[in-house]
């Protein structure tokens, strides 16, 4: 496929069109209680969010820690989407929950962990929901652009990429964000791509300029962990903004023209 030449492709979930203007989803990292998402997912639409992100099947480092609510965190996040009208991001972790979390969740996220799972992305591609693929942390952005093409060989043509910092040899943030990703990926693909300032900080204080970069950068959108209590949060706490930060960093974003 000529990639270049294609035009670019608009992602609509539930009448957000994802590539049109930016976007902003918010949330926490995982759904820790249906009060805590409740909350956050009302807080953050009355801000002007635009979606709602939260983890029920989490990702973790070590087993040892919170490993996400499950079908329980899916059905307060459905809860939380129906009372405020946000659509949900939630992320898929193994190939066997695709059909349950069919009815919770309006689009699946690939984690940077499962960037290059093919049997998960293939099937990923046979279903009529989009898909949010975060770029691996180890890997380069021809990479992510192939394993962007294992979901839309099998038919699903609603991809959004997403640049959420890669390793490299500076340690003093938690990943490094490769704000570079997003001119490149604009010149050679059609498919969305949104920045996630959050991971690629791993602290709350740098998360606003670099929501602010990606954006100033070209992205179409940006995907934030907000936190009633970041200090009690079961995970990502330290990355997570208050929602005063939140309030604030929406309201340099519209200042900025950003969204
Ligand atoms: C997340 O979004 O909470 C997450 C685990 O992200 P990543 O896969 O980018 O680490
Ligand atoms: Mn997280």
């Amino acid at each position: 496929m000529d990639k270049s030449t294609k035009d670019k492709t608009i992602i609509d979930v539930k009448g957000i069109k994802i590539g049109l203007k930016p976007v902003v989803i918010a949330g926490p990292c995982s759904v820790e209680s249906e009060e805590q998402i409740l909350h956050t997912a009302k807080f953050v639409k009355s801000c002007g969010a635009h979606m709602l992100r939260g983890g029920a099947f989490k990702p973790r480092t070590s087993p040892y820690s919170f490993q996400g609510l499950g079908i329980k965190g899916l059905e307060f996040l459905k809860k939380a989407s129906e009372e405020t009208g946000l659509p949900v991001v939630s992320e898929i972790l193994d190939i066997r929950d695709i059909q349950i979390m069919l009815r919770y969740v309006d689009v699946f996220q690939v984690g940077a962990r499962n960037m290059q799972n093919f049997p998960l992305l293939k099937e990923l591609g046979k279903i009529d929901k989009p898909v949010l693929l975060k770029r691996g942390f180890g890997c380069t952005i021809d990479e992510l652009l192939n394993a962007a093409e294992y979901i839309l060989n099998e038919g699903n043509p609603n991809v959004i990429l997403c640049e959420r910092g890669i390793r490299t040899f500076e340690n003093s943030t938690r990943f490094t964000l490769d704000i570079n990703a997003i001119p490149v990926l604009k010149e050679i693909t059609h498919l969305p791509i949104i920045v996630d300032p959050s991971h690629a900080a791993g602290k709350r204080s740098i998360v606003p300029p670099l929501a602010k970069a990606g954006l100033a950068a070209g992205a179409d959108g940006i995907i934030i962990e907000v936190h009633p209590n970041p200090d009690n949060a079961l995970s990502d706490g330290p990355q997570s903004l208050t929602f005063e930060q939140f309030e604030e960093l929406m309201r340099d974003l519209r200042k900025w023209n950003l969204i």
